[in-house]
């Protein structure tokens, strides 16, 4: 069973799945251009995704080998995950924004153990408890999911036109749940007339109901001190500026609004920090944070892995409340905390 979608204007859509993930699918869209067919992201790298991704086409009206290029939103799996075998498909050349394909180019050259030992190093600094570090420091050899991304072969530059010959389709990078996330805008007149300017291919930045997650820019070799919340901020206020006349997200559905949701989600945050700036009217660390903090269900029930993402979205949230000088590090604290100033 394959889920195809006729978004109207020569844009398609195909529901692929994500293995074991509450999100359930990728959307990955089928651009029609006077060369073929370009996708913007292909989905999590499973054998039934392939399948239905291959499907999907056929039932698009084309087939794999037709497509002519790979526009990746950001680097995540379930976006970039089945590049590779598109590629080795058809041959089309795969687009990514140069700070994500740095990601690629150094997890494919990074061995697991030293991904271990940073994330070690970093959760330790964060104030996690020693029985949560411990595992990783043993988990050396492990297999990640992932590990050998596709290379891609062209570079997303913000602001200039794509290769889509007989359309418009501009990148706009919008940094925030990764570096180099893009969301794509389709200057041309929606289908339907809708009010507005174009179509805006949104990735994960904009999405209908749900937030993405925001949290530090993972990388070992880099000791830059980012602000992927301001980063992300800044870049919601640039996609509320367009003002698309329709959004089609990569996960849930497509919407309209595209101003309301930015704005919605711009008070989400403010809300949030305004929260996070009361529990700190005590010292606490990244980690203390993290365990007051309030998630879709109590900490004691958030799985490993799920605390590790938690940690982090409460350092990014740290970051921007210390760069807006609302919070500051507690001189010689160890692990820092950090209290309301
Ligand atoms: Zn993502
Ligand atoms: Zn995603």
């Amino acid at each position: 069973m394959v889920t195809t979608f006729d978004h109207g204007g020569g844009v398609r859509s195909v529901a692929v799945p994500i293995p074991d993930n509450p999100l359930g699918h990728t959307l990955v869209y089928v651009v029609d251009t006077d060369r073929g067919p370009v996708l913007v992201d292909t989905g999590w790298d499973d054998p039934a995704s392939w399948d239905t991704l291959v499907a999907g086409l056929t039932a698009c009206g084309t087939a794999v080998p037709e497509v002519y290029g790979v526009v990746i939103t950001h680097h995540h799996p379930d976006h970039h995950g089945l590049s590779a075998r598109v590629r080795e498909a058809s041959g089309a050349w795969v687009a990514m924004h140069a700070a994500d394909a740095a990601i690629v180019r150094r997890t494919r050259g990074t061995r697991p153990e030293r991904w271990f030992t940073y994330m070690a190093a970093k959760l330790t600094a964060a104030g996690a408890p020693e029985q949560h570090v411990a595992p990783l420091r043993t988990a050396r050899g492990r297999r990640l999911a992932g590990l050998s991304p596709a290379l891609p072969d062209r570079e997303i530059v913000p602001g200039e036109l794509l290769d889509l010959p007989g359309r418009r389709l501009r990148a706009i990078w919008t940094p925030g749940h990764t570096p180099g996330h893009v969301c794509l805008h389709l200057e041309e007149e929606h289908p339907a007339q809708l009010p507005g300017h174009g179509r805006l291919f949104s990735g994960d930045h904009l999405l209908p109901r749900i937030t993405p997650h925001i949290g530090l820019y993972e990388d070992p070799d880099d000791a830059t001190v980012t602000d992927p919340l301001g980063d992300y901020l800044d870049s919601l206020e640039r996609i509320g500026r367009l003002a698309p006349a329709e959004v089609l997200p990569a996960h849930q559905h497509t919407f309209t609004d595209a101003s309301g949701r930015v704005r919605e989600l711009l008070d989400h945050h403010e809300e949030r920090l305004a929260g996070l700036l009361a529990l700190l009217a005590e010292p606490l660390t990244p980690w203390q944070l993290a365990e007051h903090m309030e998630w879709n269900r109590p900490w004691t029930e958030i799985p490993y892995g799920s605390r590790n993402i938690a940690v982090s979205e409460a350092e990014s949230h740290l970051r921007r409340l210390v760069k807006q000088g609302r919070a500051e590090a507690v001189a010689g604290s160890e692990p820092v905390a950090y209290v309301a100033v």
